[in-house]
């Protein structure tokens, strides 16, 4: 199975769907990166936050795949906002992963309180020059903080990372996004795997398609055009959540699905998270 790129306003080439590993104890990283890099997974997304980069890049190095069919994202935590901090957390993490070159950074959270994500992105934008990461983009970055950074650098985030779900479609950021030349990336893809997986209108387009409910709500994902990073430490789901590219949603499917709109937030709220 063949994972589409999507590609990235600078010219990079990215996996539109990828391996999350949020909340997967460093300890437990390396097996189940290693049972997505077996399934043929080559983007893999992790945080500084996670506390399991070293285990992400125990995988990577025994994989034995050549770096550049990978793709790692890893981001900036919210204490180490500020030009110099920046720096320092970029080559903290790099040396935690084991790696010479990052594929994406990004910002993790605005934090629009401690008002540095401007100070943030100019490190960014060098550790770009510089050729230590071939892209740079933000998370959980509302239309105010997308405009603020483009208006005072000039540097348009190649990604844009956020909470993204049938129960919370995004649909007005995801266009502004697009209007901008920011890939939109969702995370929590499957809303954690509680309720949404479920929902009357998934257990029916799942047997009208004869897949599973994760599989129908991956393929939502994917016909809009998001990248996507479903997390699973158990083996037979990170194959599951790989198989969705050998069938099609109609639109009337996509949009029975963008209907479950609960404008429901599992994570925290960008404007006041810090
Ligand atoms: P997901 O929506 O990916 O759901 C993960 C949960 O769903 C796990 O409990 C998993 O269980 C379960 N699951 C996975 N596949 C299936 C399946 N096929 N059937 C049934 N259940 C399934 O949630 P995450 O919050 O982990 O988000 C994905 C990734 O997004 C993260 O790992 C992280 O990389 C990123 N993220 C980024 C954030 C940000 O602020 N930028 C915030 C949160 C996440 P199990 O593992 O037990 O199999």
């Amino acid at each position: 199975m063949t994972v589409p790129d999507v590609r990235l306003n600078n010219g990079v080439a990215m996996p539109q769907l990828g391996f999350g590993v949020f909340q997967v104890p460093d300890d437990e990283t390396e097996a189940a990166v290693t049972a997505a890099l077996e399934t043929g997974y080559r983007g893999i997304d992790t945080a500084a936050a996670y506390g399991n980069e070293a285990g992400v890049g125990a995988a990577i190095a025994k994989s034995g795949i050549p770096r550049d069919e990978l793709f790692v994202t890893t981001k900036l935590w919210n204490g180490d906002h500020g030009y110099d901090p920046a720096l320092r957390a970029f080559d903290a993490s790099m040396s935690r992963l084991g790696l010479e070159r990052l594929d994406l950074y990004l910002i993790h959270w605005p934090t629009p309180k401690r008002d540095r994500y401007v100070e943030t992105w100019r490190a960014f934008e060098k550790l770009l020059a510089d050729g230590r990461v071939r892209a740079i983009g933000v998370s959980n970055f509302q239309p105010a903080h997308l405009r603020r950074l483009v208006e005072e650098t000039g540097t348009v985030p190649a990604v844009n990372q956020v909470e993204l779900h049938p129960y919370l479609p995004q649909v007005e950021l995801r266009a502004f996004d697009a209007s901008q030349g920011v890939a939109t990336e969702a995370w929590s893809p499957l809303a954690k795997g509680g309720e949404l997986l479920t929902e009357p209108v998934v257990a029916s387009l799942a047997s009208k398609h004869g897949r599973t409910a994760a599989q129908i709500v991956l393929r939502w994902h994917l016909q809009l055009g998001n990248v996507v990073i479903p997390k699973s430490v158990t083996p037979s789901r990170i194959r599951e959540n790989f198989e969705v590219f050998d069938f099609e949603l109609t639109d009337a499917d996509v949009a029975s699905l963008s209907s479950l709109n609960r404008g429901l937030r599992t994570g925290p709220d960008p404007d006041t998270f810090n």
